[in-house]
């Protein structure tokens, strides 16, 4: 039979996602050619705990990919590659012999195992020992408290984990087990790296954490290069024999689908909260500002582990949304934007978000939001716009976190997520960092992402240069205000912040 020739085939990737689930259709110029999106149900048993039935993970799943492959009649000689990208951390133990979840798969934000993460990373010493192996700070989010709740708590679990009986995952390495007909137990290193089990330095499962949190070594997936082989496609209704060659965590596939491939690059993304990432080559930067280090998703031909530091903002379009549903303030969030520029700055107010504390580089879980410089001539154009600014404050916090941690101002932010549609907020944000805001014409970064991986890994894409080559041309926005207003305006944000600890 006549080989197909690449421009005739595609990459899918599987947008595994905390509220949805995504099939992406990519053709070889890189464009977004079609997308199939199933929602599933969020549990919330208990106030702070968040769960997913494995199951709806998984049929949202393969149901979008079994749509997209039907209304594009692709088969497996059409379909170069699949490439993964999963929400990070959340947490799911199963048993091979009947594939059947031991218990329902707990979610990243869930906070059940606050109370053990203080138990057993309480010391100073416990609290360094994990900084320093996995560059991460103790915290539920992570994988290690969850499995060993689910240890601890599911009847008969550990006993079987023992027998060598039950298997953990996160969801890359679920949906990898059970599209491979259940031939392949495995993750990659950006997904292992947020774990709190994953030696970043060593790159290895880490025995004494192991030890520490008394999870046997047994149940862990083996941990491989995020771009190359995994397996092939052996499941019911499927094509056979596609293979997967594409898996990251998705905030590093997004940094990867934003090219950023090199050293001093990052990305940031506002969506509900903001998620920021630095380049930061073959070098593991320890912060002192309370960013952690994670591993990134590279290129086949790059030998060594390459890192990124990364800092979060808990509450970014969130803040948005509370000004709609709240308070009432708006109707639409893309309304914002005009909304900000009608008047020429906040009037003094400031907003700061901190409705579950302040992340990065503050670190103060007990904060709570505040809103300051309120007068008799405060309008809702003057609330709305210090909202706005308050997403680009906590950035460039972020931003000036990392450049102390790394030693060199940031050159270029790309961005993507759902409010980095707002002009208004990109510029305000490029006034305040100083440095070229890219907004690529594709923001789906993420699918991107996981789909250069896969598509590099076979050779459907040559090298990191063709990728970036297809990146059509960005939006650009650079510094429009005076340097000396926008340090001005910073330094009221840092009193606000100040106020809110007090
Ligand atoms: P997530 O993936 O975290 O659910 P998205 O990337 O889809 O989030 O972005 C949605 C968030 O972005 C919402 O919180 C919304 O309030 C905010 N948002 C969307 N459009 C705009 C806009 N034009 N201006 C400001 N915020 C916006």
């Amino acid at each position: 039979m006549a080989t197909i020739p690449q421009h005739d085939k595609y990459v899918i990737a599987l947008d595994q996602g905390t509220t949805s689930s995504r099939a992406v259709l990519i053709n070889h110029e890189g464009r977004v050619v079609d997308l199939v999106q199933r929602p599933f149900a969020q549990i919330y048993p208990q106030p702070g705990w968040v769960e997913h039935n494995p199951q709806d993970i998984l049929f949202s799943q393969i149901g979008a990919l079994t749509e997209l492959i039907t209304k594009h009649g692709l088969t497996a000689d059409t379909v170069d590659s699949i490439g993964i990208d999963n929400q990070r951390e959340t947490t799911l133990v199963w048993d091979p012999a009947t594939g059947a979840p031991v218990c329902n798969a707990i979610v990243w934000q869930c906070r059940r195992t606050s109370e053990l993460v203080e138990e057993i990373c309480g010391s100073s010493r416990v609290k360094e020992l994990i900084r320093k192996k996995c560059g991460l700070l103790p915290d539920a989010y992570f994988s290690a408290s969850k499995i060993r709740w689910i240890l601890d708590t599911v009847a008969g679990a550990r006993e079987r984990t023992e027998a060598g009986d039950l298997l953990f995952g996160t969801v890359d390495t679920w949906l990898i087990w059970v599209l491979t007909g259940g031939l392949v137990h495995a993750t990659d290193v950006s997904n292992a790296s947020r774990t709190m089990l994953y030696n970043i330095h060593e790159n290895c499962w880490d025995k004494e954490l192991l030890a520490l949190f008394d999870i046997p070594e047994c149940m862990l997936p083996e941990v491989r290069r995020s771009s190359g082989f995994f397996g092939e496609t052996s499941y019911p209704g499927l094509p056979a024999g596609i293979p997967i060659t594409g898996v990251a965590g998705d905030q590093q596939a997004a940094l990867f689908g934003q090219c950023c491939f090199e050293p001093g690059q990052a990305k940031n993304t506002y969506g509900t909260g903001c998620f920021m990432l630095l380049h930061t080559g073959t070098n593991a930067h320890m912060s002192k500002n309370n960013l952690v280090t994670t591993i990134v998703a590279s290129p086949p031909n790059q030998p060594k582990t390459e890192y990124a530091l990364e800092g979060s903002v808990f509450v970014a379009g969130a803040l948005i949304q509370w000004l709609r549903d709240e308070l009432g303030l708006i109707q639409t969030a893309a309304e914002t934007s005009y909304l900000a520029k009608s008047v020429s700055d906040t009037g003094g107010v400031y907003i700061v978000p901190a409705f579950t504390g302040l992340g990065a580089p503050w670190w103060q879980p007990d904060a709570r939001g505040e809103i300051t410089g309120l007068t008799r001539g405060t309008t809702r154009a003057h609330l709305v716009r210090a909202a706005l600014e308050a997403l680009a404050y906590q950035i460039k916090d972020l931003a000036d976190a990392m450049s102390s941690d790394c030693g060199h101002e940031l050159a270029a932010l790309n961005v993507d997520g759902g409010a980095s549609a707002n002009n208004f907020l990109m510029q305000f944000q490029a006034d305040l960092l100083g440095c070229t805001l890219r907004r690529p014409q594709n923001t789906e970064t993420t699918s991107l992402g996981a789909a250069y991986l896969a598509g590099l890994s076979t050779g459907y894409w040559s090298s990191t240069e063709e990728l970036k080559a297809l990146r059509q041309s960005d939006e650009i926005f650079v510094r429009k205000a005076s340097e000396k207003t926008m340090e001005r305006l910073f330094d009221g944000w840092h009193v606000a912040v100040r106020r809110t600890m007090q």
